[in-house]
């Protein structure tokens, strides 16, 4: 296998994910816009994937998280008590010659990603000298309702978690749980990030996976061992390298002030060791700090102990954008074959594959049986019909969206009955009965 150097990884992945329709910039016929991305059919196929693992996993395998969906927009009192309207702000630096913007606290990091070229001091871009750092915070605003005064300001959430401390009670109410319990959520979040960078890895736009875990102080350091060693498990699980994969704890000037202890589950990226995922203890901070600005008592009622307390909260809170380029990163390979030959591959895990199967005719003049097989497959699995061009071909663009298997009908197939399947990483091909294609490829599965 070939290794491709760091910097063109990550453009050719960029490359191929646009070319092949996993991901296009926004907007793009207008030029683009920075820090947004737009899914394609393999893309939206592929987040959802991973999407409906995690919800499977945090809730419908078990029976202590239930789940919510809960609106992005909300009453801005909520951004206060949870401190985003005063303190949730990056510093930023301006280049007075360029005009470009950085976040203060990531020079270094942009003048080693620029290597030799970047200036060793002033402005990574240029060399110009800085302004001094400003605090810029990084919720979206905007107005509700016609009239556009400072009465009907609200912002776009950028986590999805407040709405989870802000429904607790309503939650544990209606759904009959008892501490310890967990409620979890996916969605849109949004943050004017200063520097939006590396494909979709920060963007303006992207999508948060947040459990929060809400126990008992008694055993609140059980819990939370259990979600930091589960977290990465499930990483593992969605076929990312485990050598390339680390749990690293917060040092203590990286813990938000509320938290008492967190772990990043971070990937070795072509540009460094980056942040996947954060699993916090954050005490009863939340709870608190809504029950003061609402004066609603959120407290819980042991029925047990008879006693009233404010549950601790565990929170994993993940980024499916970056679980998204992780996979991706992590299956991309180029690989020498015989005769010249070479193929990129994309060794995703059948979970994620946006395609599970491709089912070709070998000629165009089989295509009616080959239709009927796909569409008993389609049943099953994310089946794809490919009558175009040499199989060769066939299997290449395959190999390159990552499809597990393929499936060929030849002249003999009329004969035998039978198929040749091929598998992607191997490239073996074996001779299966039509008749127990589904249940051979379910236990491949
Ligand atoms: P960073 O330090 O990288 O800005 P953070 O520590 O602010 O991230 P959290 O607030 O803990 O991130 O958000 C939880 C998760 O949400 C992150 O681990 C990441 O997966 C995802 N996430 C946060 N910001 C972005 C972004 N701008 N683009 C894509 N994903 C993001």
């Amino acid at each position: 296998m070939t290794t491709t150097s760091t910097e063109t990884l990550m453009e050719k992945l960029t490359s191929l994910c646009k070319r092949r329709g996993f991901i296009f910039p926004s907007s793009e016929i207008y030029g683009g816009i920075n820090g947004f991305w737009d899914y394609g059919p393999l893309g939206a196929e592929m987040k959802r994937n991973i999407k409906e693992h995690w919800w499977r996993s945090m809730t419908q395998d078990r029976d202590d998280v239930v789940g919510i969906d809960s609106s992005i927009v909300m009453h801005p009192r909520v951004w206060e008590a949870s401190g985003h309207v005063e303190s949730f702000a990056d510093p930023m630096v301006d280049c007075k010659s360029c005009k470009s913007r950085f976040r203060a606290d990531k020079l270094d990091e942009y003048r080693a990603e620029k290597g030799a070229k970047a200036p060793p001091t002033g402005c990574p871009s240029c060399g110009g000298e800085l302004t001094d750092a400003r605090k810029f915070n990084l919720m979206f605003k905007t107005f509700v309702g016609p009239v556009e005064d400072s009465a009907s300001v609200a912002f776009l959430r950028p986590e999805t978690c407040q709405s989870i401390f802000t429904n607790f009670k309503q939650v544990q109410t209606v759904s009959r749980k008892k501490v310890p319990f967990g409620i979890a959520q996916m969605g849109k979040s949004f943050r004017n990030e200063v520097t939006p960078r590396n494909f979709i890895f920060r963007s303006r736009e992207f999508e948060q996976m947040e459990m929060e875990f809400f126990c008992s102080p008694k055993d609140d350091q059980r819990w939370f061992e259990h979600w930091v060693q589960q977290r990465f498990d499930w990483y593992v699980g969605i076929g990312v390298r485990k050598e390339k994969l680390r749990l690293r704890a917060q040092t203590a000037d990286e813990l938000a002030h509320y938290a008492k202890a967190a772990f990043d589950v971070e990937y070795e990226f072509p540009f460094g060791w980056q942040e996947l995922e954060g699993i916090a203890h954050r005490g009863s901070y939340d709870l608190e700090q809504h029950a003061k600005f609402s004066g609603k008592d959120l407290s819980y009622f042991d029925e047990e102990t008879k006693e009233h307390f404010l549950p601790v909260v565990i929170e994993p809170s993940a980024g499916v954008d970056r679980t998204f380029l992780t996979l991706l990163v992590d299956a991309y390979a180029e690989e020498q074959l015989q005769e010249g030959e070479e193929r990129v591959v994309l060794r995703l895990h059948p979970k994620i594959a946006p395609v599970q199967v491709g089912v070709f005719p070998l000629s165009k003049k089989l295509a009616e049986p080959v239709l009927e097989l796909a569409k008993s497959l389609r049943k099953e699995f994310r089946t794809f019909y490919d009558e175009a061009g040499a199989i060769g071909r066939r299997y290449r663009r395959q190999d390159e969206v990552g499809t597990p298997f393929c499936v060929t009908y030849d002249f003999e197939s009329q004969n035998d009955n039978a198929v040749t399947v091929r598998e992607r990483d191997s490239m073996k091909q074996e001779r299966i009965p039509i008749a127990t294609l589904a249940e051979y490829l379910r236990g491949k599965f």
